[in-house]
């Protein structure tokens, strides 16, 4: 990965042609020029072969150095998790997908999320979405309250109760609210008894302009300046607190930070005890997982509350003992003494990398810059223009691999070392450089 990344990004011709289509309509398309090496990656997803470490490689055999983060689940790299798949995978050749029966694995895993989350019970799902769908139902049954508050700009799955959007039941709209990070929302929980729970996402730290109204994934990233940690450790604590006075349960959603902050998730980070957790991404070893976490008060209600009139946690593949597997593995290496250290350092090292990739990006006069919180990096603009999909495709045109939602988010996996890295801001520095030498950030804002 030391060397320059080839002139030619070309894929497939036949790929290229079937994704531009795809990739380029509707608010995406964009009039401006390109100079022919971006204009090589445009319309171009990624067609991936294998990954080797840090470094995945295309149909054509270009190597890029990848920061998707495999959406929040590559924390330790991808060869670990190459390693807990084959141990999940081992699981299920003994057991065959038998489903529904307990398992010493599923034992093992229950015990050590539940001394790791400081929370009484887990109960196993599919996905980050699903997770969140089991936690807010729970809330509501637990205090008979209709409403769900979060925050604008975060995201909490796809679920419609929780995601505004086409396709959503009516009822759905009236009974969510978006609501602004501000002392102002704390009023109001705590004087409201109609609120059955508060979803909040720690990467939400991200956020500066925590009270902008924009329920957009692709939150305006200009208007971010960085993580305030402190603040928001305070924040979230006031949040707890008139959670509290009025009876509302608190849903700290860790499906994306959780694991990748602490070995207790962002909970420990922040140091703060919520009613439930979700889990998710990173947990499963690489395999789709889903993990409700949460105090007994809540969480026996789904056992021992009617068993046969409702229907709480049910799934067919809910504790598969291929994702148990491969979680076990996950939460195995958590124990060992090297990836301790990594969480004990994780601050330190990640506030200087951000630091050594900002200084450069000022050095070459560019108007990029990051705000981070660890391993989760956002790109930031010192001027209003931002065009973070037109930085991606520059980005690629580098051999850079950034997750192709288009938020200008950079998810680091801890493989990456400091050689690694140092390439990596050599080529942000390029990649910003050329966008600026085609004229992106000249015109009026
Ligand atoms: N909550 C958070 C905080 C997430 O980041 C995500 C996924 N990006 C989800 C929930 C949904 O998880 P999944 O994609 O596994 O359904």
């Amino acid at each position: 990965y030391a060397t320059r990344f080839p002139q030619t990004l070309a894929l497939t011709r036949e790929a290229r042609a079937g994704l531009s289509d795809l990739q380029f309509t509707g608010a995406y398309r964009v009039p401006f020029p390109f100079s022919a090496r971006v204009r090589a990656t445009l319309g171009t997803g990624a067609f991936l072969e294998r990954s080797e470490g840090p470094v995945v490689v295309d149909l054509d055999g270009n190597r890029l150095i990848d920061l998707t983060g495999s959406y929040g689940v590559n924390l330790f790299g991808q060869e670990f998790y190459k390693a807990t798949l084959a141990e999940g995978a081992a699981t299920v050749a003994a057991l065959g997908p038998v489903l529904g029966a307990y398992h010493p694995v599923v034992v093992d895993n229950v015990r050590r999320l539940t001394a790791l989350s400081g929370m009484d019970e887990v109960s196993f799902h599919m996905s980050g979405t699903e997770a969140v769908m089991q936690a807010v139902r729970l809330a509501r049954y637990h205090t008979r309250r209709p409403r769900i508050v979060r925050f604008a700009g975060a995201y909490h799955g796809w679920w419609g109760e929780v995601q505004p959007g086409i396709g959503n039941p009516v009822s759905a709209d009236r009974t969510l609210t978006l609501a602004e990070m501000s002392d102002r929302t704390l009023e109001v929980l705590r004087r409201r008894r109609d609120i059955a729970c508060v979803l909040v996402n720690p990467l939400q730290a991200l956020h500066p302009n925590r009270g902008a109204p924009s329920d957009s994934q692709l939150v305006d990233s200009s208007r971010w300046a960085g993580a305030d940690p402190v603040a928001y450790r305070d924040w979230l604590h006031r949040l707890a607190e008139a959670c509290r006075a009025s009876g509302t349960v608190l849903i700290l959603d860790e499906v994306f930070m959780g694991f990748r902050m602490a070995p207790g998730g962002a909970a420990e980070y922040f140091g703060i005890r919520p009613d439930l957790v979700t889990y998710g991404k990173t947990l499963g070893g690489g395999l789709p997982v889903g993990v409700l976490a949460g105090r007994a008060a809540l969480m026996k209600r789904w056992r021992d509350d009617r068993p046969l009139d409702i229907c709480f946690a049910r799934g067919t593949f809910n504790a598969h003992p291929y994702v148990m597997g491969a979680m076990n593995a996950f939460l195995r290496r958590l124990e060992t003494p090297g990836v301790q250290a990594l969480y004990r350092d994780m601050d330190a090292c990640w506030d200087a990398r951000a630091a050594t990739m900002n200084d450069a990006l000022a050095e070459a006069g560019v108007p990029v810059r990051v705000a981070h919180l660890q391993t989760v990096w956002t790109m930031t603009y010192t001027r209003p223009a931002a065009y973070n999909w037109m930085l991606q495709y520059y980005l690629r045109a580098e051999g850079l691999a950034l997750s192709w939602v288009g938020t200008g988010r950079l998810i680091f996996s801890l493989d990456i070392d400091d050689a690694l890295f140092a390439e990596i801001v050599t080529r942000v520095v390029a990649g910003a450089r050329a966008m600026a030498a085609d004229g992106w950030w000249d015109a009026p804002a």
